[in-house]
């Protein structure tokens, strides 16, 4: 589950974590307001929606006056942003928020995720702010610095202060800087959460290291443990096949058909799939299951001896699509490594050989 910039910033604030002052709007005229309570001469309004990229796509707007910040925020407002990560349906913004514009000397990067060889959490960060972590990796990989924590000791001062120093932060920094890179660890683990990024991580030019963006990601599955974070859920910015899921309990990935829901249902180890002769449901599921599973996956193709084109008597038969013949599913699915059996009463078998395997 995905929150909002502001919502992160409210936790990692409770982490010790520099943020700007900052408050939330859902009209032009409360933003306004919030830039008035705020106080100061330069501010940001900033869209809130389940998506990085705001900036460059219209979602980032820095106002010198009150009156620039309700053009910004109406502006904003029921349009839908498309950016870099958001993909072509974009997400419509229905809050903004508004905070201090910081004057920025040095922008940075920061991020925690899961390596999932190690099963440890992971520290990643780069000289380099401001980019995506994409960019990054391919313009300039040299700045980029991992450092694996240890559960065991957690990650202690020594651990973040090397970290401080490989991004070449001066004397001044390094305390905030630590304290930050300490808190978001601790925010990490606390919280159960899967990703938490911190881009860009910036020194103002009065000498404050903080955090001018966050992102935090949370494990759906986890959430039933974690009320607090529940409540940000935002059913709004979601695909609502997955809100649905949610509702329900279930941790679903959104896709045309079933296949997301078993492969996160901790209880499924492996999955039998029947298709049969007319659509692109089988060709689609090769696509995701190539893309995103790793459970296995069982394969039956009814129609293997049908001629090409037969009718079928259903709707599936019109839905015209590549891979239509029974045949042509197989080699689809085969390709991406399902295992396929030629008559459903091997099913049984294929299944056990699959447990077999994996045992
Ligand atoms: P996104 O990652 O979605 O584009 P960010 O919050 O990172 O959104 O904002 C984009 C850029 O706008 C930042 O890299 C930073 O340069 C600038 N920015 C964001 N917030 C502030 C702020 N409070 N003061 C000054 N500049 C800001
Ligand atoms: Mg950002």
């Amino acid at each position: 589950m995905d929150i909002h910039e502001y919502q992160a910033k409210d936790l990692l604030r409770g982490f010790g974590i520099k943020v700007p002052s900052g408050g939330l709007a859902d009209s032009p005229e409360q933003a306004t307001y919030r830039a008035h309570e705020i106080g100061g001469d330069k501010w940001v309004v900033k869209a809130q929606v389940h998506t990085g990229g705001r900036g460059k796509a219209g979602g980032v707007k820095v106002c010198s006056t009150e009156h620039e910040v309700f053009d910004a925020a109406d502006d904003m407002f029921g349009k839908k942003l498309v950016t870099s990560q958001s993909g072509p349906a974009g997400k419509i913004v229905y809050r903004v928020y508004v905070e201090s514009g910081v004057k920025i000397e040095r922008e940075l990067y920061l991020g925690f995720v899961l390596d999932r060889s190690s099963e440890r959490i992971m520290v990643v960060a780069s000289s380099s702010g401001g980019m995506e972590i994409e960019e990054i990796a391919q313009d300039q990989p040299d700045t980029i610095i991992r450092s694996v924590v240890d559960p065991a000791v957690g990650l202690t001062e020594f651990q973040a202060r090397e970290i401080v120093f490989k991004l070449g932060l001066g004397a001044s920094h390094v305390q905030g800087a630590v304290t930050t890179i300490r808190g978001c660890y601790r925010a990490f683990r606390d919280l159960d959460a899967t990703m938490v990024e911190i881009n860009p991580l910036v020194v103002t030019s009065d000498n404050s290291v903080m955090a001018l963006d966050a992102k935090m990601e949370f494990d759906d599955n986890a959430l039933f443990r974690r009320q607090q974070i529940m409540e940000l859920r935002d059913k709004s910015q979601e695909d609502l096949r997955e809100t649905k899921a949610a509702d329900q309990g279930l941790s679903y990935v959104g896709l045309d058909g079933n296949l997301g829901l078993f492969e996160c249902d901790a209880d499924t180890s492996a999955i039998v799939l029947i298709g049969e002769i007319g659509g692109p449901q089988e060709a689609e599921a090769a696509e995701f299951i190539r893309d995103r599973m790793r459970k296995p996956v069982i394969a039956y193709v009814a129609g293997l001896t049908a001629p090409k084109g037969k009718p079928m008597g259903h709707a599936g038969a019109i839905i015209s699509a590549f891979g239509e013949s029974a045949p042509e599913k197989v080699g689809l699915l085969r390709e991406v490594g399902v295992s396929i059996v030629p008559n459903p009463s091997e099913i049984g078998a294929a299944v056990r050989s699959v447990h077999a395997k994996a045992a």
